[in-house]
């Protein structure tokens, strides 16, 4: 019989049941890795509670991870047995026109980690594509694997203002107070931004904000979002927008307080075949730049990796509970309430 380990395994849409499995066998020019800290995405949590592999389950979920290699098949020497790694969950092949023109994170040939059972477990295996293709990043023993794995909710948002160029004296407004918001101010500030604003419909997310250098914070189950941020502005209305949530009314928003020549984001993913409802004179008339945002080329990975790991980026502050992997559900309800800011599990914390 196969050796088991535990995993948190999803039956279907909102059936996610702590469980023992069979470990991963090793694949061919591959390798096997002990997860030690599974950071839990906003993603995941969507994928977990809808039928996101439409009907194909089992599945375990879980990309944000950072662990140790365990084993190594035969022949293969880019990794070292008990080497901490963190594993950027999606490797571009560096050959497509998407990735050979400087947009890595348009790869048509990636190597998704949707394909292959993910970190919500206590083992995870990766193919020879994924130790050809790298991303995959050595963590140093000093380094808390914790913190490592916040190098990838890290990664989508460091792109976003690298691309956008936030800079010295840019005013931001943040959709948003997520861990990605949060990011994304935290980010801003260090690129210089002289005022940001966040707002959120959720109280307890922006009681959270106090470490991170926020500007302004803006609760819109209290206010209109729109006519609070115009005030903060002056009516200008700030340089940047970014929608950071998974609303269609944000994005309306967006277009409202973004200034003449601004530039307003379309970070957040929205419902799939949700469709919103746009004041497009906005665009026409302030002659905005309209940029939708996904992911993080292959060096933008590499620098939010070695950003993630810098004492200056605050982990300790983002990472409101680590738990055990044996209570996702309840780290699950802790992220939607608002409750959490950031949640990472660990496979090797037992309960009790
Ligand atoms: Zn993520
Ligand atoms: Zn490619």
């Amino acid at each position: 019989m196969d050796a088991l380990m535990d995993a948190a395994v999803m039956h279907g849409p909102g059936d996610v049941r702590f469980e023992r499995v069979p470990i991963p066998t090793c694949p061919e020019g591959g390798f096997v890795l002990k997860v030690e800290a599974v950071g839990l995405c906003g993603s995941d949590i969507r994928n977990l509670s809808t039928d996101s592999r439409k009907g194909d389950y089992p599945f375990i979920y879980g990309h944000e991870v950072v662990g140790c290699v365990h084993e190594v098949a035969p022949g293969v020497d880019g990794v070292a047995m008990g080497e901490r790694l963190y594993i950027y969950p999606e490797a571009h092949c560096l050959r497509c026109e998407n990735c050979r023109s400087g947009r890595s994170n348009q790869c048509t040939d990636v190597d998704s980690y949707v394909k292959r059972p993910g970190g919500f477990a206590e083992y995870i295996s990766y193919t020879a594509t994924r130790l050809e293709r790298g991303a995959m990043y050595h963590v140093p023993e000093s380094v808390d694997p914790v913190r490592a794995s916040l190098a990838e909710p890290l990664s989508s948002t460091y792109a976003c203002v690298e691309n956008i160029d936030v800079c010295l004296g840019d005013t931001v407004a943040i959709l948003g107070a997520g861990p990605i918001g949060v990011n994304l101010a935290i980010l801003s500030k260090m690129r210089g931004a002289s005022k940001v604003i966040v707002a959120d419909v959720n109280g307890d997310r922006l009681d959270r904000l106090g470490p991170f250098g926020v500007d302004e914070v803006v609760d819109g189950s209290m206010c209109d979002v729109v006519d609070t941020i115009l005030l903060l502005t002056h009516s200008r209305g700030v340089d940047k927008a970014i929608s950071a949530n998974p609303s269609t009314t944000s994005q309306q928003q967006i277009l409202e307080i973004t200034r003449a020549g601004g530039t307003a984001v379309f970070f957040g993913g929205v419902p799939r075949g949700s469709t919103a409802e746009l004041d497009t004179n906005l665009i026409h008339y302030k002659s905005l730049w309209v940029y939708g945002h996904y992911g993080a080329t292959s060096i933008q990975v590499q620098r939010a990796f070695e950003l993630a790991l810098d004492p200056k980026y605050p982990a300790e502050s983002i990472v409101s509970h680590v738990l055990p992997l044996a209570r996702i559900n309840e780290a699950i309800e802790l992220t939607r309430s608002g409750e959490a800011l950031k949640v990472v599990l660990k496979p090797t914390l037992k309960e009790g």
